[in-house]
């Protein structure tokens, strides 16, 4: 690949006219109008039906100008013109992942630094995890909590409980946050802390897990998690400047992965400062946001306020907790678990009247509600609500949004699709695959319904759940294709695989058309906005051939707006 800045030579370029017939071009060109940037020499996969592979772009103004051959595009070309020529390698729309959660770990803050507990941090191990937690005890002053998050019970032999924890330290109140983000393991010092005793009811849709004798065990589900809120939120926080930085550096990493565009799937006032601090200093990411229920009074506030209009950021909608985990097997389903005939998860929190009035006021309201719900069950509820709320006030496209919808058969789909909704299914099987074994073999093809739901012609985004599973867009493909679990070399739910072709296009046009933003996003073609990516390797080659490859493959550039935003450095 090499980037020059060269010409034709021709201010006004001659062939322009030319050059543009047989392409779509929205935009108006004035006969004066220079090219930014040009493309050529690639091979262009545009997720744009009507000129599905190109071989060169032209970008102005962060936009795309015209798509179409190396030879005639290159006569736009002008002296002050940036051509890269992309030497045959592959370029996409730059990846979308359309429901995840930027969660820095503040290193900044030294011992009292969350924990890093996933995988990818190196806990792989039920040693791994003692030794990580012994190392922080060493550290932080007695009496302080001691927190992390994203341990997977797979791997560190299954959720340790307060006696396990003690062990570890009594001086310190301990909290683990389970990967599922649902469940907490907790230490007798942290259960005291929360002021837990043998009287202490959960609060509803939440369980404090306990033995025979009425003793909590320390696993804490769904809502009772709030019991700890006062505890984590008392922690030591990082100033301004450290906080900015951690953002930065968190979002940087996802740009470096090939995302141009995020959803913030549990956005609060805070954070939507940050986001807002940030793209105003020329951040470049476009950041989607869906508040949190808990503040759709300030959401309805604030929303068609001055201060919220900064370029790249969007307030998109309403996220509405309605049901509880899969990952965490708190999800309430129709038939039992299949590790116990007696278990159907935990019930959602609000009874259909309350979910209904709910989702009926953010619709109302003209905003796109956005509801996670996981078993078939809540799915259900959650469907109820959305077709009252649309037969008392039609809108033509309110594209409510369900989260994740992991649990589904193909009723629940024909109501999806009859009412417009749309899915963000998750794409983790790589990562957590094997919690889906005690959903029961028979279940596992109506899970993570991505394939179904785009045969039947529902849009579905394509996202990490970050930090659920890593913001590796290429890593989420694979596990889209292959279905197979790293942890055990299974595939769970081969009728779900999609194709390379089919998992690039749920991560780049389907994010766009669940996020409502498929005029701008979602496709290279004329007058879209010219976020786009080079890749070391060619994903649908490598996703035919040899589709555990396709994490393996490389970001090389990432391209937002027209600006490049990400280079890998040569080894
Ligand atoms: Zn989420």
């Amino acid at each position: 690949m090499s980037v020059s800045s060269r010409g034709s030579g021709l201010s006004v370029p001659r062939r322009l006219a030319d050059a543009v017939i047989g392409f779509t071009l929205l935009t108006t060109l004035s006969p004066a109008q220079a090219v930014d940037t040009l493309v050529v020499n690639a091979r262009i996969y545009t997720m744009d039906a009507a000129l599905p592979q190109a071989e060169a772009m032209a970008v102005d103004n962060g936009r795309i100008l015209a798509v179409g051959d190396s030879l005639t595009l290159r006569t736009l070309s002008t002296p002050q013109t940036t051509v890269i020529d992309a030497q045959g390698r592959v370029i996409l729309p730059g990846f979308n992942d359309s429901h995840m959660h930027p969660q820095p770990a503040f290193e900044e803050l030294g011992p009292y630094g969350m924990l890093d507990l996933t995988p990818e941090g190196g806990v792989e191990s039920h040693e791994a995890l003692r030794r990580k937690i012994r190392r922080k005890a060493a550290l932080v002053e007695p009496g302080k909590l001691i927190w992390g998050m994203g341990y997977n019970d797979n791997l560190v032999g299954g959720h340790p409980s307060a006696s396990d924890l003690d062990q570890l330290t009594i001086q310190h109140p301990l909290v683990l946050i389970h990967s599922s983000g649902h469940r907490l393991a907790v230490n007798s010092a942290a259960l005291a802390a929360a002021g837990i005793d043998a009287q202490t009811r959960a609060p509803i849709g939440g369980k404090i897990v306990r033995d025979a004798q009425g003793k909590a065990t320390g696993i804490i589900l769904e809502t009772a998690k709030d019991l700890f809120k006062p505890l984590l939120t008392a922690r030591p926080v990082p100033d301004e400047a450290a906080l900015l930085e951690a953002y930065r550096r968190e979002l940087q990493a996802f740009v470096d992965q090939g995302i141009t565009s995020i959803t913030d799937a549990a956005a609060e006032p805070e954070r939507l400062a940050i986001y807002r601090r940030l793209l105003l200093e020329g951040f470049p990411l476009r950041i989607h946001t869906l508040v949190l229920a808990e503040h759709l009074d300030w959401l309805e506030q604030n929303i068609g306020r001055n201060e919220w209009q900064v370029p790249g950021l969007t307030l998109a909608g309403v996220k509405i907790f309605h049901g509880n985990s899969l990952s965490g097997k708190t999800a309430w389903l129709y038939q039992s678990y299949a590790h116990d005939p007696t278990y159907f998860g935990i019930p959602p929190k609000r009874n259909q009247a309350e979910l209904d009035a709910l989702i009926a006021r953010v619709h109302d309201a003209g905003l796109q509600a956005a509801v996670h719900s996981n078993g078939d069950r809540e799915i259900d509820m959650t469907l109820n609500a959305i077709e009252k709320a649309q037969a008392a006030n039609p809108r033509p496209d309110p594209r409510h949004r369900i989260e994740h919808a992991s649990v589904v058969n193909r009723q629940i789909l024909a109501r999806v699709h009859q009412l417009g909704v749309v899915l963000a299914p998750h794409s983790y099987v790589y990562n957590h695959g094997e919690k889906m074994v005690d959903y029961g073999t028979g279940r596992w093809d109506w899970m993570h319904p991505n394939r179904t739901a785009l045969d039947m012609g529902i849009a579905v985004g394509g996202n990490s759940d970050y930090p659920i599973s890593p913001a590796k867009p290429l890593q989420r493909v694979q596990s889209m294709v292959t279905r197979r679990a790293r942890s055990d070399g299974q595939v769970y739910g081969a009728a779900q695989r999609v194709s390379p072709e089919q998992a690039v296009y749920i991560w780049t046009h389907g994010s766009a058309e669940i996020q409502h933003s498929e005029t701008d996003l979602g496709s290279l073609q004329a007058g879209k906005l010219a976020d786009w990516i080079m890749l070391s390797g060619d994903p649908f080659l490598v996703g035919h051939r040899q589709p555990a490859e396709l994490q393996s493959i490389e970001v090389l550039m990432t391209v937002i707006g027209g600006e490049v935003v990400y280079r890998r450095e040569r080894p």
